[in-house]
């Protein structure tokens, strides 16, 4: 049976909240934010499990009871994960209102009822709306474990009635053995890896598994082409549009981010895309500082809207980032 793994670097904020759990002091809500790749959602499901688990095991679910085995196969009535029915679109209003009706039943298993909402962010404001009152009056033994890399686009009123908790980003060494035994890699290979990843292992883990590392050797190689005229910002938008956009988006602001460190101090021992140095090093040697700002806070927005499910034309999107990245060397 599948045990959950709590990784290395949240054990000691599972330790905190099982310990809080220990003493009946685990409160109604949770709101769990911090970086994205680096294990929220893993966390987030394996505290429901603990939770709902009748004889956990040295602050384990034990793998083994009633509970566990409802878990183990999704069909705990219990607990409810809460996520937008499409990728890319809000929880609505009427997910959050089935959610209420399940917070006024009582608890089929005689333990926590436990509901995991990601990413949180992404419900609409009328669920948010009605996500509130749940949280006003959930009930005993009830925990609502809200998800979120953006915990600033929540309401308010929601943040307010939460326990915020950070989740710790992985420290370097540990997250480099954790990633470089996960996939059986070389240490080097895991470095290399979780640096294009800004240090966040899982999701170093899933540009491995997706193979997302070609699309982002060819993306690279295209922004590399761009800044020596032998492509267009049209042609390379043409062939990349259909691609992850956020990820595509991801790596630009990394990039950019990267070169105003080589701006600030052009040893630069914490660039992220070491692997893209001279490319980096040619652009910051010709860059405006206020430019790279500039198409860095453009990136950004764009980031935000495209997580905020607003439906832009991807393709001209991705060409006028391409052509403000050109820019910065003209
Ligand atoms: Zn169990």
């Amino acid at each position: 049976m599948n045990k959950p793994v709590v990784l290395p670097w949240a054990r000691p904020l599972w330790q905190r909240l099982v310990m809080q759990h220990q003493q009946s002091k685990l409160p109604h809500a949770i709101l769990l934010s911090g970086h994205t790749g680096i294990g929220k959602s893993e966390f987030a499901h394996a505290f429901a499990h603990l939770l709902l688990c009748h004889r956990p095991v040295n602050q384990q679910p034990c793998g083994q009871c009633r509970s566990c085995e409802l878990v183990s196969s999704g069909t705990h009535p219990d607990q409810v994960y809460l996520h937008p029915e499409e990728q890319g679109k809000p929880i609505k209003v009427d997910q959050v209102r089935e959610l209420m009706s399940f917070l006024h039943s009582t608890a089929q298993q005689g333990g926590y009822r436990v509901v995991v909402m990601e990413p949180a962010e992404s419900m609409n404001i009328n669920a948010a709306n009605a996500l509130l009152k749940s949280l006003e009056e959930p009930g005993d033994n009830t925990l609502l474990l809200l998800v979120s890399h953006l915990p600033g686009q929540l309401m308010p009123t929601i943040r307010s009635r939460c326990q915020q908790v950070t989740f710790p980003f992985p420290d370097h060494a540990i997250a480099t053995a954790w990633l470089a035994e996960e996939l059986s890699l070389s240490h080097d290979r895991a470095e290399q890896l979780l640096s294009i990843s800004q240090g966040a292992p899982l999701k170093a883990k899933d540009l491995f598994q997706r193979d997302l590392i070609t699309l982002r050797a060819s993306f690279m190689k295209s922004l590399g082409d761009l800044l020596k005229a032998r492509i267009t910002a049209v042609a390379v938008a043409e062939k990349l549009y259909k691609e992850d956009l956020l990820q595509l988006l991801e790596w630009i602001h990394s990039l950019l981010v990267d070169i105003v460190r080589l701006q600030a101090d052009d040893q630069a021992l914490s660039i992220s895309n070491k692997d893209m140095q001279k490319m980096l090093s040619a652009v910051s040697n010709r860059a405006n500082a206020m430019q790279v700002f500039n198409l860095l806070d453009h990136v950004q927005s764009e980031r935000v809207s495209l997580l905020q499910r607003h439906n832009p034309n991807r393709q001209l999107l991705l060409e006028t980032l391409l052509l403000g990245w050109v820019k910065l060397v003209r």
